[in-house]
């Protein structure tokens, strides 16, 4: 199997990227943060906050995850329910950040990962793929951008879908999820010491799609 890991901080353009590599190789692509958000999501519908640890803890062992693929798109179900689009909420995508930090929380989704990956050839992308999901990825990647650049992209498409917003709200929402996630305790976002840095800030979609797919030895 061939495995692709890209890791980085939000909106750094990883899911875009990742969904055009993995179609252009035939690999199948895998969207970690769905999953961890697909957690934060059954928490929520169940009133339970991302600091009531045991109460998360307990409903993530009881929820079923699983993925499936409609035209080359990856498909999150809750207990059987598509939830593809509930969980991409603002009000989820901060909370999963906050739950993230569980350790068995992160145990559940890390070895569905790693069975997916174990049969298919794969590009995932998350945070700690490179470092804690696929150490023996044969690519990994680290996927970047500056904060304002970032908040600037998930200004435009959250616009385009209609939605009011601050671009200031939203860059400082970045940093700080940015911050949880980089400094917490178990799989914290790094680059990983193999991984090849791609600063996106500069770079249209094309110019990095072209740049993995060079680096793409097989
Ligand atoms: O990538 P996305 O923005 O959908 O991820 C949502 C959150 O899920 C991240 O901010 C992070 O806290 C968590 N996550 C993680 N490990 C991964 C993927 C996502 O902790 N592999």
């Amino acid at each position: 199997m061939y495995n692709i890991a890209i890791d980085g901080p939000a909106g750094a353009g990883k899911s875009t990227i990742a969904k055009i590599v993995a179609k252009k190789l035939g690999f199948i692509y895998v969207d970690t943060g769905a999953m961890y958000r697909t957690m934060a999501l059954a928490c929520y519908r169940a009133g339970i906050k991302a600091e009531e640890e045991e109460k998360v803890i307990a409903r993530c062992k009881e929820v079923n995850i699983t993925l499936g693929y409609e035209n080359d798109t990856q498909k999150v179900y809750l207990d059987g329910e598509d939830v593809s689009e509930f969980i991409r909420q603002e009000v989820i995508g901060n909370m999963t950040s906050a739950i993230a930090v569980y350790p068995p929380v992160r145990k559940i989704l890390v070895a569905m990962q790693k069975n997916l990956a174990n049969h298919n050839d794969v590009v995932m992308d998350g945070r700690d793929i490179g470092t804690a999901v696929l150490p023996n990825a044969d690519l990994k990647l680290y996927l970047t951008a500056s904060s304002r650049t970032r908040a600037e992209r998930r200004y435009k498409e959250l616009t385009q879908k209609g939605q009011t917003c601050d671009i200031n709200e939203i860059e400082k929402d970045i940093i700080e999820r940015d911050n949880r996630d980089m400094n917490r305790e178990v799989s914290p976002l790094i680059q990983a010491k193999d991984a090849v840095l791609v600063d996106s800030s500069d770079m249209s979609i094309d110019q990095v799609v072209e740049t993995i797919i060079h680096l793409v030895k097989r």
